[in-house]
């Protein structure tokens, strides 16, 4: 039996030239792996995730760079966002159609 891949990355798609449009998006803490608390908040259920600033972006995202500045640290759920993935695509279409 064989089972098609539907979520096959992009190779032309790559974080350095991004806005770093998925980190836009809410993450939440589901295991440790060090995030500084300053940059945790409490969502409405008590969950753990990142801290967003009013404008939305993380407030682990170094704007300077549009990097993250907690990268050995950054949480699981970022470390499984996969560039090139259906869902990098959908949030850069996203990003780029309102930023035009
Ligand atoms: S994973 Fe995708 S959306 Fe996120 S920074 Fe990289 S290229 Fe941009
Ligand atoms: S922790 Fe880092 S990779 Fe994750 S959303 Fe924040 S800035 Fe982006």
């Amino acid at each position: 039996m064989t089972i098609d891949l539907i979520n096959l990355p992009d190779k032309s798609i790559t974080c350095t030239k991004c806005d770093a449009c998925c980190c836009q998006l809410e993450v939440l803490l589901i295991t440790e792996t060090g995030v500084p608390e300053r940059f945790i908040a409490t969502d409405r259920w008590g969950g753990m995730t990142m801290a967003r600033l009013d404008d939305g972006w993380c407030a682990a995202l170094d704007r300077a760079t549009m990097s993250c500045s907690i990268y050995e640290q950054r949480p699981f759920i970022c470390r499984e966002f996969e560039m090139g993935s259906v869902d990098c695509i959908n949030e850069r279409t996203a990003y780029y159609r309102t930023a035009e």
